[in-house]
C-alpha cells in the first residue's frame, strides 16, 4: 500500500510538471514516504531528515515533504524534531500532496493530517501514478482495516475499511489494460472483507435486498474477465474471512493466479488469541487444505512472527508443527519487534528472551526451507508460463520471470527480443529454495505496453 502511495505521489508531481532526478542535490522537492510497519521507522526517518538538513541549507528553495503512516502517527512532532521539513501529510490526504507544496511555498511549513479518508478521495488508483513497472500494476480495492491485530499499526494509521465500488475497480482495470498492463494485483489490508461496507451502506440507504457479505469472489471474476488482463493476483487475505466462494472463484477464473498468500502469524492458539487473529491453528490448516483441494496446482505462502510477547517453547513447537503440516511454498518469517502505538508494544513484561527467539527463528527457517525446497523441486520437468521481468540480477546472460505460482525462474536469454512484460513458456530444470532454473521453450505473448506510459 505504501509503495503504491509512492507511485501516486510521484504521479501527482509529474502531472504538476516535476521531473524525477536521481540526484538529491538537484531536487526541488524531496518526498519521504514513511512506513511504520518497518522496524525502526522513526529512527530511520529522523536520520534521513537530519542528512537532508545540509541540502536545505545549500538550497533554501528545496521543499521537503514527509508523508505515510509515520507522518499520520507523529504529526506535528515531525516538524518539531526537524524544523526544515516543509510539509507533513498523512495517509488519508495523499491526493493533496501538490496543493500542500504550493501552500507551503506561499505560507510556510504546513502539517495537514486527516483523521479519516474521504471515500471520494480515498483510492490510490484514481490518481495519476508513476508506475515503476509498465506491464504490471497495483489496483487498490479497499483502504483501512476493521481488525485489531495486536502487533499491527495499520488500523490506527489507515483507518476503517472503505471499499471502492466494483464498477470503479473494473473501469480502472480496463484503463490499465488499455495501457498495456497485463498483470494486476488487487490491493487491500483485508481483501476478503471487501464490499461488506458497501453492502451495509446500501442497506442503510433503504435497499433491504442487499446481502451483507463480502464480494471479493465476484470481484476476482470480474477483474479476470477484463479484456487483456492475463494475470490477477491479490494481497492480503485474512484467514478468518476466507470463504469457499473465493477458492471457487480462483479455481474457475484462469486469469487468477494459483498462488495464495495466507498469513498464519503463529501456530499456537493461545498466541493467536493474544494477537486477536480470530482463528485457530486447526481452522487455518483446514482452510489451507480446502484451498489446495479446490484450486489446482496452488502455491501457498505465509507470514509468521517468532517471539510474539508471551510465546513459550510449547507455543513455538505448535508453530513448527503447523508450519510443517501446511508445507508452505515459502514464508516471510519475522522476529517480533514492537511497533510503537500497538497493543503488543505495551506487553513489555512478556517480551521474549532475544537469544531464545534467535534460536527459534533458525529452527523455523529450517522447517520452512525444507518444504520450500521440496515444492520447488516438485516443479522440475513442468513447463510454466512466465511473465518476463528482465535480465537476471546475478547473471545478465539469463532472463528472470515469474510463474503463475509467483515463483522466480531464471532461464538463458533466447535469440531474439523478449522484453519485460512478454510471456514465455519455460521448462523447469532445477529447483532451489529461492528460485527455479529453466530453459526457454517459446514466446507466448509479446509485451504490449509502451516503454514509458505517459502520466494522465
Ligand atoms: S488484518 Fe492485517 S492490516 Fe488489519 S490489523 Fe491485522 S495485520 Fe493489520
Amino acid at each position: 500500500m505504501n509503495e503504491h502511495d509512492s507511485e501516486r505521489i510521484a504521479g501527482l508531481l509529474e502531472s504538476d510538471g516535476y521531473e524525477e532526478t536521481s540526484n538529491q542535490s538537484d531536487a526541488d522537492v524531496i518526498v519521504v514516504n514513511t512506513c511504520c510497519i518497518r522496524e525502526n521507522a522513526d529512527n530511520k526517518l529522523y536520520g534521513t531528515l537530519g542528512n537532508m538538513k545540509q541540502l536545505k541549507d545549500d538550497n533554501p528553495d528545496l521543499q521537503i515533504m514527509v508523508g505515510g503512516c509515520l507522518a499520520q502517527k507523529d504529526r506535528e512532532l515531525i516538524q518539531q524534531r526537524a524544523g526544515h521539513v516543509d510539509v507533513v501529510f498523512g495517509t488519508h490526504n495523499v491526493h493533496r500532496a501538490t496543493a500542500l507544496l504550493s501552500d507551503a511555498r506561499s505560507n510556510g511549513p504546513v502539517t495537514e493530517i486527516w483523521e479519516e479518508a474521504d471515500p471520494d478521495e480515498a483510492f490510490a488508483s484514481a490518481l495519476p501514478a508513476r508506475r515503476e513497472i509498465d506491464y504490471a500494476a497495483w489496483l487498490t480495492i479497499q483502504v483501512g482495516c476493521d481488525n485489531s491485530c495486536a502487533f499491527c499499526i495499520v488500523p490506527s494509521v489507515r483507518g476503517v475499511e472503505i471499499s471502492r465500488t466494483p464498477e470503479e475497480i473494473v473501469a480502472e482495470a480496463e484503463r490499465l489494460s488499455s495501457q498495456g498492463v497485463t498483470e494486476i494485483t488487487l490491493l487491500g489490508q483485508n481483501v476478503n472483507s471487501y464490499g461488506r461496507d458497501l453492502a451495509l451502506a446500501a442497506r442503510r440507504s433503504g435497499d433491504q435486498s442487499v446481502r451483507i457479505r463480502p464480494a471479493f469472489a465476484q470481484l476476482l471474476r470480474s477483474v479476470g474477465a477484463v479484456d487483456g488482463i492475463r494475470r490477477v493476483r491479490y494481497t492480503s487475505p485474512h484467514p478468518k474471512d476466507m470463504t469457499t466462494e473465493v477458492f471457487e472463484a480462483m479455481a474457475e477464473t484462469p486469469e487468477v493466479m494459483p498462488h495464495l498468500h495466507f498469513p498464519l502469524q503463529s501456530g499456537s492458539d493461545r498466541i493467536l488469541r493474544k494477537m486477536h487473529r480470530g482463528y485457530r491453528a486447526e481452522r487455518f490448516l483446514a482452510k489451507a487444505a480446502q484451498a489446495r483441494e479446490t484450486i489446482p496446482d496452488l502455491a501457498l505462502t505465509t507470514d509468521i512472527i517468532v517471539g510474539f510477547p508471551g510465546e513459550t517453547e510449547d507455543d513455538f513447537t505448535e508453530t513448527l508443527r503447523v508450519a510443517a503440516k501446511a508445507e508452505f511454498d515459502s514464508a516471510f518469517t519475522f522476529v517480533y519487534s514492537p511497533r510503537p502505538g500497538t497493543e503488543a508494544a505495551e506487553m513489555v513484561d512478556d517480551f521474549c528472551d532475544p537469544d531464545e527467539v534467535k534460536d527459534r527463528y533458525a529452527r523455523l527457517r529450517t522447517v520452512i526451507e525444507r518444504s520450500a525446497l521440496a515444492k520447488q523441486q516438485g516443479r522440475v520437468g513442468v513447463t510454466e508460463e512466465v511473465i518476463v521481468e528482465g535480465p537476471s540480477k546475478k547473471d545478465p546472460t539469463r532472463l528472470s520471470g515469474r510463474t503463475g505460482q509467483n515463483k522466480l525462474v531464471h532461464f538463458p536469454r533466447p535469440e531474439g527480443p523478449l522484453r519485460p512484460g512478454s510471456y514465455a513458456r519455460v521448462r523447469v530444470t532445477e529447483g532451489h529454495t529461492q528460485y527455479l532454473i529453466g530453459e526457454f521453450v517459446e514466446r507466448t505473448a509479446a509485451a504490449s505496453h509502451r516503454t514509458r506510459i505517459p502520466v494522465l
